[in-house]
């Protein structure tokens, strides 16, 4: 029986898997389906995390929280989650991909949130073969061409911007003319010379041929088209958090949840279900940010500490 459970090796789970075992506890597995860092691991760079004053990318960034944790005897299971269920006695029983299972006395739920699909004729077809959500994993594959981003938030201009600096030219492709990433951001964009703005404009559809992507139609609220040949397009439309390991057989989610899929939790990241913790993107209200994630980790490390002590 493991005193505690941590689903998800994010921000979140290593800041909880952290307290937790610097507070003592003993045999605590995070179960982290890839390699433990989480989606900023995708981010060409981060610049605001509080006293971390050099820019880094993501996974460089997120290295060393790993080789922390594991010091203090956080243990890293590479399982994929299925479902998390309450057993009669109080304790959990966390079903894995494969059939296995792992009893636990407490469990912190932190697997975050992952990148949505825009929806667009093509895009399922040509993922992987021109369609992308992640530029620092496959910008490089379109060094000196020209490519698409699409999206109006943070991450859009974000990679935008990191892309410019790999691409020949970005078309920044976006359904409205205003933006919901910060100013700064806004600004950089719009004085980047390579940086196309293709605004109030929906894509109609991706074509390409057995080797991948050749081109994005694109199509404005009067219906007038523009083809934009591209062999990359990078879809950042924004995130779905990944609650799905809760649903029950029964359907009903094992935790109260908010209209939008979120975990409620209190202030201390408990849920309404006594022993199960969440922390990160995926709780109710999450401010969606790597040390706000932290943060909600640590909480949930300390009180899961104290639920198994006491
Ligand atoms: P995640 O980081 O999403 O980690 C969840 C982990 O759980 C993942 O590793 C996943 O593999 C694992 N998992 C999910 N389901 C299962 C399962 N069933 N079984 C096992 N494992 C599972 N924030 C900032 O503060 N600054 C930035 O500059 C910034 N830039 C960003 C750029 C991009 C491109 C993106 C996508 C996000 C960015 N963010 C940024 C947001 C930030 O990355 C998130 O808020 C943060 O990572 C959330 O942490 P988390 O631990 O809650 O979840
Ligand atoms: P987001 O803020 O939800 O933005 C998604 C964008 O995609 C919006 O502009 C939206 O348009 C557009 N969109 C949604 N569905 C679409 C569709 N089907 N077709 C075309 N466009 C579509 O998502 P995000 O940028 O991934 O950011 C997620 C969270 O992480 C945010 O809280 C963000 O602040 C945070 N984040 C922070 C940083 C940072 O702090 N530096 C970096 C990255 C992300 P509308 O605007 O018209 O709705």
């Amino acid at each position: 029986m493991l005193d505690l459970a941590i689903i998800g090796g994010g921000p979140a789970g290593l800041s909880a898997g952290l307290y937790a075992t610097r507070g003592g506890l003993k045999n605590v597995v995070m179960f982290e389906k890839g390699l433990p860092g989480g989606q900023i691991t995708s981010s060409s760079e981060i610049e605001n995390y509080p006293g971390s004053a050099q820019i880094l990318s993501g996974l460089d960034f997120m290295a060393p929280w790993s080789e922390q944790c594991m010091r203090f005897g956080l243990k890293h299971a590479m399982e994929e989650v299925t479902r998390i269920s309450k057993n009669k006695e109080g304790t959990f029983h966390i079903a894995l991909a494969g059939g296995k299972s792992e009893e636990a006395k407490s469990v912190v739920i932190a697997t975050g949130s992952a990148p949505k699909r825009a929806n667009f004729e093509g895009e399922a077809e040509f993922f992987g073969k021109g369609v992308s959500t992640c530029a620092t994993c496959d910008g490089f594959f379109y060094k000196n061409k020209e490519v698409v981003a699409l999206g109006g938030g943070d991450t859009a201009l974000e990679e935008a911007l990191y892309l410019s600096h790999i691409c020949s030219k970005v078309y920044l492709v976006h359904r409205r003319d205003t933006f919901r990433a910060s100013p700064s951001t806004i600004e950089k964009v719009k004085n980047n010379p390579k940086i196309e703005l293709v605004l109030n404009v929906s894509i109609k559809k991706a074509y390409g041929d057995a080797m991948g992507l050749n081109g994005l139609i694109v199509v404005d609220k009067e219906g007038n088209e523009r083809d934009i040949k591209v062999p990359g397009v990078f879809v950042f439309v924004g995130m779905n958090v990944n609650n799905t390991i809760l649903k029950q057989e029964d359907g009903r989610f094992l935790c109260e949840m908010d209209d939008n899929g979120n975990v409620i939790v209190d202030l201390n990241m408990h849920t309404s279900v006594k022993g199960l913790f969440a922390a990160g993107d995926i709780r109710t209200k999450a401010q969606k940010q790597v040390v706000c994630a932290a943060g909600d980790g640590a909480t949930a490390g300390i009180q899961a500490l104290e639920y198994v002590n006491h």
